[in-house]
């Protein structure tokens, strides 16, 4: 072994975190203001530092450093005094190893030209797919769409899997989880939610119009800013810009950049979508200082990652304490045009539950029907059990057997999301399993802090951050999402917590 494995592994990890921040410095760049001319070039920059990202993983030099340190994992301090970095604790330490093991072992398996063909077929198959979308015609895309499914499955093959060659994509996005364990609980989980879905549409009727007063963009991101300045968004760290998609990217320890957008007309898209994204942003800046600028200072799940953002979206930001707070300032300061409109038609309104056909539109009730849909769809194509004729066919079946309707063409069915286009098979589950944790994890929040709706309802939401910070963000990629969720709520993922919630929320 050689003696300096650590220091060496410390320095490639350091390396490929401050790659990745300048990535996503250009993504998110891309995204918010560079001209649209520029896109050729920034592509061939984002890809060369992706590039050199995949070299440094993937190196004999992190190979022997990764050996070397799994070998003597206790004498890290070998790092020396003069070394930039702190030692890491003992837990820490064997998280990290694990995290690169994990990191390196998965680079290791995928061939490089098996990356440049989907890297390839992917950036036409998105543009195609823009085409088609608009087109309304799946035909167009179908071509595309099957070299993509060629490769995917190529991939899987190379990573190896078990039992489906779904559990290694799945693994990208939500490390740990398994179609074994997935596939019984979303069905748990739609046998339980048919019957209660039937009986509160039934009963949320509710006039909405209130939601579609002219709002200037304006006085919408006004209004947006002080509900982040009453969460405690942390300027100094943080940015919020307009982009077409809303996101959050992290370029820094100290620098996430959240998006939104304004829609005049109907302000629950710029609002709502900023609380979203802060969630997401709050949990990045959070992660402890004895892990920054590690693999350990990342979101451990994607699942878990858009818990936070749901938690703050839904089970805060649409829950009746925090607009007895907002919705007298809303309508006294921002939106005058509300005064006629009684707050419990407000707050129905916002909560309004009812089929629909695009999902990032859908409520949160009916939200994860969407991705049950996609679920059992994406799992089908990749093992090869359904074909791409099939698939709209399907897709316009499984909308109406488990929401109520049929698109009627498909631009509002199988084309309306970009993810397939783009090869992230196995990425929608992290939607609905983030809906679920969120439940779990504000179940565990009420528990232990019975009144701490009661500071929401007077615009107070110091307990509900520091609650997450300690209990989730700091621990970034410390436990494994599994792990995660016992320690902050005592059992295993579990759907009856959002049965609960649903029940309690909407059938009371
Ligand atoms: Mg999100």
């Amino acid at each position: 072994m050689k003696s300096n494995s650590w220091k060496e592994l410390r320095k490639i990890d350091h390396e490929v975190y401050l790659l990745k921040h300048v990535s996503s410095l250009l993504g998110w760049d891309q995204e918010t203001y560079m001209p649209s001319r520029g896109i050729e070039e920034r592509a061939e920059q984002i890809s060369l530092l992706e590039t050199l990202i995949h070299e440094k993983i993937t190196s004999e030099a992190m190979k022997e450093a990764l050996e070397g340190a799994k070998e003597k994992p206790e004498i890290e301090e070998e790092t020396g005094k003069e070394s930039l970095f702190k030692p890491l604790t003992p837990v820490h330490r064997a998280a990290f190893l694990r995290e690169w093991d994990r990191r390196v072992e998965r680079a290791r398996k995928i061939p490089k030209n098996l990356v440049s063909r989907l890297s390839y077929a992917t950036s036409v198959g998105q543009a195609k797919w823009a085409q088609a979308k608009k087109e309304a015609s799946f035909n167009l895309f179908k071509p595309y769409l099957e070299e993509i499914l060629i490769l995917t499955r190529e991939l899987a093959a190379a990573l190896e899997f078990k039992d489906s060659p779904y559990d290694p994509l799945l693994d990208e996005y939500e490390p740990g989880m398994k179609c074994a364990i997935l596939t019984p609980l979303f069905e748990q989980l739609r046998k339980d939610l048919a019957p209660m879905l039937k009986e509160i549409i039934a009963t949320s009727n509710v006039d909405d119009t209130c939601l579609y007063l002219p709002f200037p963009k304006e006085a919408q991101h006004a209004f947006g800013e002080r509900i982040l300045n009453a969460i405690g968004f942390p300027w100094e760290r943080a940015r919020l810009d307009v982009s077409v998609h809303p996101f959050t990217s992290t370029l820094g320890r100290d620098d996430v950049r959240i998006t939104t957008r304004y829609n005049p007309t109907y302000f629950p898209t710029a609002i709502f979508g900023i609380i979203h994204e802060a969630g997401h942003g709050l949990y990045d800046l959070g992660f402890g200082d004895d892990i920054r600028g590690t693999i350990l200072a990342e979101g451990v799940s994607l699942g878990i990652h858009e818990s936070q953002s749901r938690f703050w979206e839904n089970c805060i930001g649409r829950h009746r304490a925090f607009w007895t707070y907002w919705f007298p300032i809303l309508k006294n300061e921002y939106l005058p045009a509300l005064e006629q409109v009684p707050f419990d038609t407000f707050l129905k309104s916002i909560n309004r539950v009812r089929p629909s056909l695009i999902r990032v539109e859908a409520d949160e009730v009916t939200y994860p029907l969407h991705i049950l849909l996609r679920y059992k769809l994406e799992k089908a194509l990749i093992e090869d059990t359904l074909s791409l004729s099939d698939l709209p066919a399907a897709w316009n079946d499984g909308m109406e057997e488990l929401i109520g309707i049929r698109p009627s063409h498909d631009g509002e069915g199988v084309l309306q999301d970009i993810h397939w286009s783009m090869g992230s098979f196995g990425y929608f589950p992290t939607y609905a399993l983030g809906t679920l944790y969120a439940a779990q994890f504000f179940s565990s929040l009420l528990k232990q802090y019975p009144l701490v709706l009661r500071e929401v309802e007077q615009g107070k939401f110091g307990t509900v951050v520091q609650w997450l910070k300690e209990n989730v963000h700091v621990h970034g990629k410390v436990f494994p999402a599994e792990e995660l969720c016992r320690k902050v709520s005592g059992s295993s993922l579990d759907s009856n917590y959002f049965l609960q919630y649903v029940r309690e929320k909407y059938l009371h």
